[in-house]
């Protein structure tokens, strides 16, 4: 099944009992048992496992093309289910500009617990295969990354990791499964952040995480999510699903308005550099080509004028919202710098743009406006 068939159908099945054609939402929080006190139907408690959950699962898994999918509360929550695995002694690389929630667990909760971990320039692969050791459990990428918009090598770097006994997770959630399936380029784990791209609608927080094959690695993270009530409701879930279905359609759309909006900034004199890897003059737009089937909704640009000037256009936009996050079906602007924290080496003058689903005449006029009145 293509991944537009996938999205609407699967764990959406039609309750036999009712003939529902949209699923209901099952709050229960505990289940029957038999006379015989086995639990015939598949379910004991909400924590280890529950329809809604169970529904969204089996849907994130189709789309990644992998075996089994875990579902968390939140990105955050995912990340940390990835981590799980990794026990004192062993050893994490992780890419310089990773999502700084991510960097932060590495140096806040998963470096105490005695695991090393050393942040390197995933764009460049021999820097790559000079970290890694033979203590290096986990190579950890994001690509495109956040908020540069820089591309790894997948494929390269799963080879060059798996030669050495690491595993491979990759963080999906900017290109998605639409754009992007990393177990197609030899990664053994893909996570997102269900807040962004597969909630589509800035109104849920959710997290998955999705092993590409049936056995030690899914078994690991079905027994840490029950273990650990990383989990999320099932409102939560549901929600999450319902948002799939329209995910390709969205995607393709924001994606579309994305590359017009980036040919636009890119010939913009206020505008120093624009980040976008459908850009020919993107470091990373040729392994694009090779590795993502679109070039994805998210893009950066530096304004001419420094940190003051990018504060002045984001203001000045009336269509763009001031907010973080991304993947929504409204556009947002931010400065990433100074929502990153002191580790951050994202440049002063830099915004990022989450492109929704407005008209693109619109949001270009928007950003003509905005940027007219600069220096
Ligand atoms: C938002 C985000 C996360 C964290 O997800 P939350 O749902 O906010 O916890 C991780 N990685 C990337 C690339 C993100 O954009």
């Amino acid at each position: 099944m293509k991944i537009e068939t996938i999205s609407v159908r699967v764990g959406r099945d039609i309750e036999s009992a009712t003939g529902e054609v949209a699923p209901a939402v099952h709050l229960s929080t505990t289940y029957e048992r038999d006379i015989d006190g086995e639990f015939s139907r598949g379910y004991d408690y909400i924590r280890p496992d529950n329809p809604s959950r169970r529904a969204l699962e089996q849907c994130i898994a189709a789309l990644e093309g992998g075996a089994e999918a875990t579902a968390y509360a939140s990105g955050s929550g995912a990340s940390l289910a990835v981590f799980s695995l990794l026990r004192p002694g062993d050893h994490v690389l992780a890419p310089v500009e990773s999502y700084h929630g991510t960097a932060k667990q590495l140096r806040d909760i998963v470096g105490p617990m005695g695991v090393s971990y050393a942040f390197v320039d995933m764009t460049n692969t021999d820097v790559v295969r000079r970290a890694l050791t033979d203590k290096t459990r986990l190579v950890w990428l994001e690509t495109p990354s956040n908020p540069m918009l820089n591309l790894s090598d997948v494929e390269t770097i799963a080879d060059l990791a798996h030669g050495r006994g690491a595993l491979v997770c990759v963080d999906n959630t900017f290109a998605t499964p639409v754009w992007q399936k990393p177990f197609e380029l030899g990664a053994d784990l893909v996570m997102h952040s269900s807040t962004k791209y597969f909630g589509g609608h800035s109104d849920v927080m959710g997290g998955a995480v999705v092993a590409r094959d049936h056995g030690g690695l899914s078994d690991h993270l079905r027994d840490y999510q029950s273990t650990s009530g990383n989990v999320p409701s099932p409102f939560d879930c549901w929600l999450v699903r319902r948002s799939l279905t329209t995910l390709a359609c969205r995607v393709h759309a924001q994606t579309h308005t994305a590359a017009r909006l980036a040919q636009f900034l890119h010939r913009h004199r206020g505008i120093e550099r624009v980040f976008y890897p459908g850009l020919e003059s993107h470091p990373g737009h040729e392994l694009a080509r090779k590795q993502m089937s679109g070039f994805g909704a998210m893009l950066s640009f530096c304004v001419r004028g420094g940190r003051d000037e990018a504060f002045a256009v984001a203001a000045r936009t009336k269509l763009f919202t001031r907010a973080t996050s991304l993947g929504g079906v409204e556009s947002l602007i931010e400065h990433r710098k100074s929502v990153e924290g002191p580790h951050s080496v994202t440049p002063e003058s830099l915004l990022r743009v989450s492109v929704g689903l407005e008209n693109v005449e619109d949001l270009i006029a928007d950003l003509d406006e905005a940027l007219r009145m600069s220096g």
